[in-house]
């Protein structure tokens, strides 16, 4: 393994640990525990294991290990801890970091179990939550005390594909000696610069552009050796939240084949985007990678192209929306994203059923909105069936 190879190189070899049968495709290590030669041999791996060294699953496995590492070497990280899901991992990383009076700052437009992670649980553990519009600087600012500890926010918010400038947040939470949490799912780990634009702490739902074809759930804490290993670690080994070894090795070979995946995505979703802009049965296209996208320059400077994902704004409501949504031939209705298939959500009646209509409101979250993770159809296929479908309304 070189650091001088390049991402695409560090996606197939990266983290590769070879049993004595020297197999190409990397084994699935489908055990839950580890035989130690000897009783003595026991007591010094449980004094202090070392890194090639395996007590139980539950604290590591090698073919989790291999993604760990893998995953790390294509994010820039020192380290990163595999979950059982993308929740495990955002739950975990603030948790294990938090205790009673902290406090903490958070972008208010927010994946629906993100925010009851941090409204629901943290406060109810003496932790202090103030939210912000995650897009205005000076209300990050004006949030942020000494006593802040950790700010967080997905740096694409779900779904109105609003960015948060990831250099000038950290810039202001290192200021107060806060660490950043960034929830990057949106961006992608193709994307992703997020280390070097000042994030502490990165976090990704696995179960999206990493397996990227449906199948399994997973997700990742990367950061510094010491947070990973000194913070999360112990936290995840005890609490119960690690990644299986099966789901690992899916995730592995989703990382073999991520970056043409999400490469292909993301072009075919700036093509759609592109196509319906204007179109008179529309109030907005909402694409990061689309000129007209309020904060493109952020975009081009934090991740260089506008992701998988575009967002609709029908007019005519919900009525519209389902008429389009159940006219739709290509794509399914459901709720994942960064999939091989094309999926169709309509946030308001389903991700974001349980918000109040107050907050619906400030987040822009209106009942025509249709979210589109575009997958990997042929995109003249895909725009053909979305135009037919608004014609169908
Ligand atoms: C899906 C998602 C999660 C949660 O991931 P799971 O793997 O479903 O637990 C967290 N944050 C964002 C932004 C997501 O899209």
């Amino acid at each position: 393994m070189s650091n001088d190879w390049q991402a695409n190189t560090r996606a197939i070899h990266a983290g590769t640990r070879r049993s004595q049968y020297g197999e190409v495709s990397e084994a699935i290590f489908l055990t839950q525990g580890f035989v130690y030669d000897t009783a003595e041999h026991a007591e010094a791996r449980f004094l202090e294991s070392g890194p090639d060294e395996f007590i139980y699953a539950r604290y590591g496995n090698p073919t989790v290990k291999m993604f760990e590492d893998r995953i790390a070497s294509l994010e820039g990280a020192e380290d990163a801890f595999a979950t059982a899901s993308g929740m495990a991992a955002v739950s975990g990383a603030l948790t294990s970091m938090l205790r009673a009076g902290d406090h903490v700052v958070s972008a208010r437009a927010l994946f629906g179990s993100c925010l009851y992670v941090l409204e629901e649980i943290l406060t109810r553990y003496g932790v202090n939550v103030t939210f912000v519009d995650g897009t205005d600087l000076a209300a990050w600012e004006a949030a942020m005390t000494p006593a802040t500890k950790a700010v967080f926010f997905e740096s694409v918010a779900n779904p109105t594909l609003e960015v948060i400038d990831i250099e000038a947040v950290s810039r202001l939470a290192h200021a107060q000696g806060a660490l950043v949490l960034v929830d990057n799912v949106f961006a992608t780990p193709v994307f992703s610069d997020a280390i070097a634009q000042g994030a502490d702490v990165v976090i990704y739902s696995a179960t999206k552009h990493i397996d990227g074809q449906g199948r399994a759930l997973g997700g990742v804490i990367l950061g510094t050796r010491d947070f990973i290993r000194g913070t999360v670690e112990p936290y995840m080994k005890h609490t119960g939240g690690s990644m299986s070894p099966f789901n690992a090795w899916v995730m592995l070979k989703g990382l073999e084949t991520m970056s043409l995946r999400v490469r292909a995505q993301a072009a075919s979703a700036l093509d759609v985007a592109e196509a319906l802009e204007g179109h008179a049965g529309l109030n907005r296209v909402i694409y990061p990678g689309l000129a007209a996208h309020a904060q493109h320059d952020l975009v081009k400077r934090q991740m260089g192209q506008g992701g998988t994902v575009l967002s609709l704004d029908i007019k005519g409501g919900k009525d519209a929306a389902f008429k389009f949504l159940n006219a739709i031939q290509i794509g399914v209705i459901s709720n994942n994203l960064g999939d091989a298939k094309t999926i169709l959500t309509h946030p308001a009646t389903t991700t974001h059923q349980r918000l109040p209509q107050d907050q619906k409101d400030v987040l822009g979250i209106t009942p025509g909105l249709v979210r589109i993770s575009i997958g990997l159809e042929d995109a003249a296929d895909l725009k053909a069936d979305i135009l037919q479908a608004l014609q169908a309304i």
